[in-house]
């Protein structure tokens, strides 16, 4: 952290502190400041990672219901600050490395029995020696983000893409804005799991607090369909089109204390998946695998596969 990113941090915590301080004199009447958004749950900027996040400030945006909300903005590099980023593939049959979300299989290691099963479905994903083809250099992995986003027909991508690989590119740091409203508040309209894709301008569905973005479910049947696959890590991240590191799964990255692995852009937390924080196990989630339960108000629980079912809340517009 350096001395910048040090100030900013403390002046959002001391706002907190004052805001706790006054919402507690002031008990449950108006706050004439805040006419947008519930204040019953404030983010606990302090639980981030500051090690890859390069600021955070408060700011005014609109939200999706049209309204205007206080958002924290979180400027993050889209680099784990606290594991390694992959590896993603094995480089050979003798290995596992990586797991991909087969369609048929479900969560599946990559070794010698899935790579085996794809090339029995006609994919040539492995030489005659037993290595593993890898999309590794940036050109090749902007062919694929070029074919994918094209929408591009397999004969396309077989003449002038790149097929029959495990798709393993380097991540690379960049400067991505987050925003998240500091008192979130329920849409009219929740937006259920939207199927594998980020919403359109939004830079993921959350915010790890190691500042890695947390992601939707990844589109497999595209990937696939193109006869890749793209295996995430063992932390249950990989590399996106941007070179930007993010998560589809929620796989050992929560605060051990408080069990929170993130923040979604509504602002809710979210907690790992069996349990609540004292123990209990979770049950009557909602279909964004949200619930409100003791004194945490309204959260989410990942479930092993899901990270939300989508957002409850409102969002900043970017
Ligand atoms: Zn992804
Ligand atoms: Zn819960």
């Amino acid at each position: 952290m350096n001395n910048k990113n040090c100030k900013n941090f403390q002046i959002s915590r001391l706002a907190i502190g004052i805001f706790v301080l006054i919402s507690a004199l002031a008990g449950c009447s108006k706050d004439s400041n805040i006419t947008t958004a519930s204040t019953t749950q404030v983010i606990d900027t302090s639980l981030f990672n500051m090690t890859s996040i390069i600021s955070i400030n408060e700011v005014t945006k609109t939200m999706s219901d049209g309204s205007s909300g206080v958002c924290y903005a979180i400027k993050i590099k889209s680099i784990a600050p606290d594991h390694a980023m992959g590896p993603y593939c094995p480089t050979n049959t003798s290995q596992s490395v990586g797991v991909w979300v087969d369609p048929t299989l479900g969560a599946t290691a990559v070794d010698a029995t899935y790579l085996n099963y794809l090339e029995t479905k006609g994919w040539d994903i492995v030489d005659n020696n037993g290595n593993v083809r890898i999309c590794s250099t940036d050109a090749d992995f902007q062919k694929v983000a070029t074919q994918e986003v094209g929408n591009w027909t397999l004969a396309q991508a077989t003449a002038n893409g790149v097929i029959n690989r495990c798709v393993a590119p380097t991540p690379k740091e960049q400067s991505t804005m987050v925003y998240i409203p500091k008192f979130p508040k329920k849409a009219s309209s929740p937006m259920n799991n939207p199927g594998g894709v980020v919403p359109a301008g939004l830079p993921g569905l959350a915010i790890a607090l190691n500042g890695i973005m947390l992601f939707p479910p990844e589109p497999t049947d595209r990937i696939m369909s193109y006869q890749n696959i793209a295996p995430f890590d063992e932390k249950g991240g990989h590399v996106g089109f941007g070179f930007d590191y993010h998560y589809h799964r929620a796989w050992n990255i929560s605060n051990t204390t408080t069990k929170i692995l993130g923040y979604a852009l509504d602002g809710y937390p979210i907690y790992t998946n069996a349990t609540e924080p004292d123990g209990t196990a979770v049950s009557g989630l909602d279909a964004r695998q949200g619930h409100t339960y003791g004194t945490l108000g309204y959260h989410y629980h990942e479930n092993g596969n899901y990270i939300t079912g989508g957002l409850t809340g409102v969002y900043a517009i970017p």
